[in-house]
């Protein structure tokens, strides 16, 4: 692996947003990225102010899904709004997340994002199946710290 001054090149946030396009397809859930370099507090914490911060809870059916990570720090967590929270059992992100563990402890970031990213559209399509009136509520683009 190359060490390159930030997390992911241009090319692998394009490849990122079009991912969270793609499980987008399968879910009406919002998913989206932040991305900052470290957190002094508990990453789970943190997730739930940046998805206050950038408005996430303005879905239809309170189904955001922030993925928030700390990137020097090599800490990540998974925020669901209360529309999801309510109905998945408590493990719900466990598979998303052992994904991501994965390809990141091997320092594959880019792919890290776009497999969990695409677990996620599919374990909430259970819950939150796209149907043909959904629109993009939340934007695609990474957001960064
Ligand atoms: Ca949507
Ligand atoms: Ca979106």
């Amino acid at each position: 692996m190359s060490t390159t001054k930030s997390f992911l090149t241009p090319e692998e946030e394009q490849a990122v947003v079009e991912a969270i396009q793609q499980a987008e397809k399968n879910t009406s859930g919002e998913i989206r990225v932040h991305l900052e370099k470290n957190t002094t507090i508990a990453p789970m914490e943190r997730a739930i102010a940046v998805f206050n911060q950038l408005e996430m809870y303005k879905t239809k059916d309170a189904n955001g899904v922030l993925i928030y990570i700390a990137t020097e720090d090599h800490k990540f967590a998974i925020c669901g709004d209360k529309g999801i929270n309510d109905v998945v059992p408590e493990d719900f992100w466990e598979s998303t997340k052992e994904i991501m563990r994965n390809d990141f402890k091997k320092g594959n970031y880019k792919q890290g994002l776009i497999d969990g990213i695409l677990e996620a559209g599919n374990v909430l399509k259970k819950y939150f199946p796209y149907c043909a009136e959904d629109d993009d509520e939340l934007s695609n683009e990474i957001s960064k710290g």
